[in-house]
């Protein structure tokens, strides 16, 4: 128990100095007229919800109304690390959900249960991630698209996510073409490693493994 608290200490402390630190965005809100007419409304500001209002305010004779049920983000939400696990969880920005006993999943978990945060708050549950950029696998795309949701293959997004990406990092020539620079969207890679990945990488390299770029083709070291 004192430990836990000692931890919330820490991390209350440290969250009050990155907040000083970090240039928080107070996102603006208004007070709606009864009368006040909008071409768009869109429900929910999280992931989903704000890339879709961007876009369509990118249209200057388009007015977007996004309905948002949480408030401002707090200073924790820009350091990952501070995120679900830290401060978050269990708080107004969190809607707390808990995962119901599963059957065939979670089968080392109390219950076979979990919780389940969800983001309720402006940004949704972006605010409350990890903020780790990962794609995902190209057989889900190609899965889909074979479904019958033309245009949803793999090749056929590719152009799209390196459309929003503004990718800072370095990477292998050979990883160039699944990259963007000029998008809205900021990826880097981690600016600092804890003591333990070099112990980690280097396990990994033992084992025969490759580094790999796992927003290209392989996920899983080669
Ligand atoms: C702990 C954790 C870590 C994660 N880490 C990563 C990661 O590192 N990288 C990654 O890519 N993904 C990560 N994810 C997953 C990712 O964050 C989510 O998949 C994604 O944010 C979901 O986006 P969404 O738009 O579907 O929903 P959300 O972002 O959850 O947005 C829904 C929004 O709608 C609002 N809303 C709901 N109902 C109403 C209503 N009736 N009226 C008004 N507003 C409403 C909510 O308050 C919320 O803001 C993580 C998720 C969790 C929980």
């Amino acid at each position: 128990m004192f430990q836990l608290a000692l931890n919330h200490i820490v991390l209350g402390a440290f969250a009050a100095i990155a907040s000083s630190l970090v240039g928080m965005t107070t996102y603006r809100t208004v007070t709606l007229e009864q009368d006040t007419v909008v071409d768009f409304i869109v429900v929910g500001s999280g992931s989903a919800g704000s890339v879709v209002a961007s876009r369509l305010s990118e249209n200057p004779n388009w007015e977007v109304l996004v309905l948002e049920a949480g408030g401002q983000p707090p200073p924790e939400s820009k350091v990952p690390g501070l995120s679900s696990y830290g401060l978050l969880s269990e708080s107004k920005y969190n809607y707390d959900y808990k995962v119901v006993t599963q059957r065939h999943a979670l089968l080392n978990y109390v219950n076979q249960g979990n919780f389940y945060p969800r983001g309720k708050v402006i940004g949704g549950t972006s605010t409350i991630n990890f903020m780790v950029y990962f794609r995902g696998n190209r057989k889900d795309y190609d899965r889909w698209a074979g479904m019958g949701n033309t245009g949803w293959d793999y090749d056929s997004v590719l152009p799209f996510f390196k459309k929003i990406e503004n990718y800072k990092g370095k990477h292998a020539k050979k990883y160039a073409k699944y990259h963007g620079r000029t998008g809205p969207l900021s990826v880097e890679s981690m600016r600092w490693d804890s003591p333990f990945t070099k112990y980690f990488m280097a396990a990994g390299k033992e084992l025969g493994l490759k580094q790999v770029d796992f927003n290209s083709e392989y996920h899983v070291g080669e």
